[in-house]
């Protein structure tokens, strides 16, 4: 069967995307080539941090690759952390110091709307594909939850009365930034596949 790897070191992630399109692609993460160390994510934007990363590896392996990136967009704050939402506090910081920066930030502001965004590139030879999935709502103003990762316990998306991390992960995955995005993957590849 065809590989695709997906260029990231995290085996959820990759486990998702192959119980959505196993039937037509073995996917791999990165543990399973051989590329062990962190891929440079030095861009401005999420797409180019995701072409950079999926470039890295067709680079290296010559293979068919995708890779994603997300970012929390605040719109009081004018898109930001977006790119930096992973170390939005500094070097040494973790999901609670982030969300605790994000609070102070936004305390005093009415405007709470916010979207995650995820972009994925797929390289398939020479030609690259982007992909986007995005979910609004709002940052609410304490933690609540105990699920998923991330800034889960202070995002509400639109249409819920619950954050993400107060959700099932199943019911979070299916409306969430990186599902839709890796939806819109599976259904191109699926299309590509009919063409054949
Ligand atoms: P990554 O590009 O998937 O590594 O995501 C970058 C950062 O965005 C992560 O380190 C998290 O802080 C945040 N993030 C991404 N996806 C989610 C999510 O589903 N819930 C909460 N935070 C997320």
């Amino acid at each position: 069967m065809r590989e695709l790897i997906f260029a990231t070191h995290n085996q959820h992630k990759s486990d998702e995307v192959a119980r959505m399109i196993g039937d037509l692609y073995t996917v791999k993460d990165l543990s399973q080539t051989g590329i062990d160390e962190d891929i440079p994510e030095t861009g401005s934007t999420l797409e180019a941090n995701a072409r950079q990363k999926a470039t890295y590896v067709y680079n290296r392996l010559g293979v068919s690759v995708f890779a994603d990136d997300t970012g929390l967009e605040v719109e009081a704050l004018e898109g930001r952390p977006g790119v930096i939402t992973a170390r939005y506090a500094g070097p040494e910081c973790d999901s609670v110091k982030n969300m605790r920066k994000l609070l102070v930030e936004l305390a005093n502001e009415e405007n709470r709307r916010a979207q995650f965004r995820t972009v994925i590139c797929l390289k398939i030879g020479e030609s690259e594909y982007l992909f986007e999935g995005v979910v609004k709502g709002t940052i609410t103003r304490e933690f609540s939850g105990e699920e998923g990762f991330g800034y889960d316990p202070i995002f509400m998306p639109d249409g819920y009365n619950q954050t993400f991390a107060e959700m099932p992960m199943d019911v979070k995955n299916k409306i969430s930034h990186r599902g839709l995005a890796i939806e819109k993957l599976v259904a191109f590849l699926r299309q590509i596949d009919d063409l054949k």
